[in-house]
């Protein structure tokens, strides 16, 4: 068997910010109670190895006691949210995405000049509940072309829409040609919302999955991007499956399997990645093959609130930068893997 690695697949700039954010926090602040509104990135492992440290999790902001730190989710908050935060004096830290911010931008500035707003999305997840949030009266949510007819449009050349961050490219682009059929002056946001990590690791797929067998997406179920991932394999005709960590791999996936694609959804660290990587090693004398698709360099500042922590507690933030790098197959680990084969994909 071989296995195939996408790169890039895992943590993407908005994921490793959020996550050291709270890492900073719990470095910075020892002994306070740190809350998060949300899961803070859509992973069961991530919470849960916060959660082992002390960090409590909530889903209502009146759960968090006065004057505690609270930090919001890479998925973004509504303004009603930051005002219940403000109102029980919290010290609110911010790790939203900057790419989420900028739909919510983007939200904002239509709903000001009269636009009615069509929020292409999954109406439950958190990053819409925000978004939406911003301008609850100008905003409808588009899951799908049947929603279209049932929409309520007051005037078709007063129309925008915008995008989730992590939607499947293919379903967006389906969506959209309907929007756009149907109301033909609709405006587009500037430059797509689409965000880069989903569009490079959803091409990174639909590129390597052709070439394989089966695809291992390392997910939670409620990661959107990660659920993607699965679907852009089977768009191109790969089964994929979609697992958390090593506990879920099962041996009659793979019956007949020669090449297997292992990728990763944004919120998923690489560590989970590795110990499945191990198991296909150990188990079907696997060799890796990496595939290496697209570089990414991006990275996102700290949030300010942080910084205003880090120097209240004799820490420069400036010594303290974020730095993002490409998961390495590293010994530490991997393992001693046997790595026979390094591709390059462009
Ligand atoms: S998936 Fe995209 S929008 Fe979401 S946190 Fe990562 S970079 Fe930001």
């Amino acid at each position: 068997m071989r296995i195939v690695l996408a790169n890039p697949r895992g943590f993407c700039a908005g994921v490793h910010m959020a996550i050291d954010v709270v890492q900073q926090l719990l470095e910075l602040c020892p002994g306070e109670d740190i809350y998060v509104y949300h899961e803070i990135v859509h992973n069961k492992h991530v919470v849960h190895r916060f959660r082992e440290r002390g960090v409590a999790f909530v889903e209502d902001i009146d759960e968090v006691p006065e004057g505690k730190i609270v930090v919001f989710s890479a998925h973004g908050v509504s303004p009603a949210v930051r005002q219940a935060a403000a109102e029980r004096n919290l010290t609110s830290v911010d790790a939203t995405c900057p790419l989420v911010t900028k739909v919510h931008m983007e939200a904002i500035r239509y709903a000001r000049q009269g636009y009615q707003i069509l929020l292409v999305g999954h109406a439950d997840h958190q990053e819409i509940v925000g978004t939406r949030g911003e301008a609850p009266d100008s905003i409808q949510v588009v899951e799908r072309p049947d929603d279209i007819p049932n929409l309520n449009i007051i005037d078709p050349n007063k129309l925008a829409y915008l995008t989730q961050t992590t939607l499947s490219t293919d379903d967006a682009d389906v969506i959209i040609s309907a929007l756009k059929r149907a109301f033909p002056n609709i405006k587009e946001p500037p430059g797509g919302d689409i965000c880069y990590a989903t569009t490079n690791r959803q091409r990174a797929v639909r590129q390597i999955a052709p070439e394989c067998d089966l695809t291992l997406v390392i997910g939670s179920r409620n990661s959107s991007n990660s659920v993607r991932l699965t679907e852009i394999s089977q768009n191109v005709g790969t089964p994929a499956r979609l697992l958390d960590d090593v506990s879920e791999l099962q041996d009659d996936w793979f019956t007949g399997i020669e090449r297997v694609l292992v990728t990763a959804g944004a919120s998923a660290p690489e560590d989970l990645v590795a110990g499945v990587v191990r198991r296909l090693v150990e188990t079907y004398s696997a060799e890796i093959e990496i595939a290496d698709v697209f570089d990414e360099d991006v990275e996102f500042a700290i949030p300010a609130t942080l910084k205003r922590i880090m120097r209240e507690n004799g820490v420069d933030p400036s010594q303290r930068k974020i730095r993002f790098t490409k998961p390495d197959i590293t010994e530490s680990l991997y393992g001693a893997v046997p790595l026979t084969v390094s591709a390059g994909h462009h």
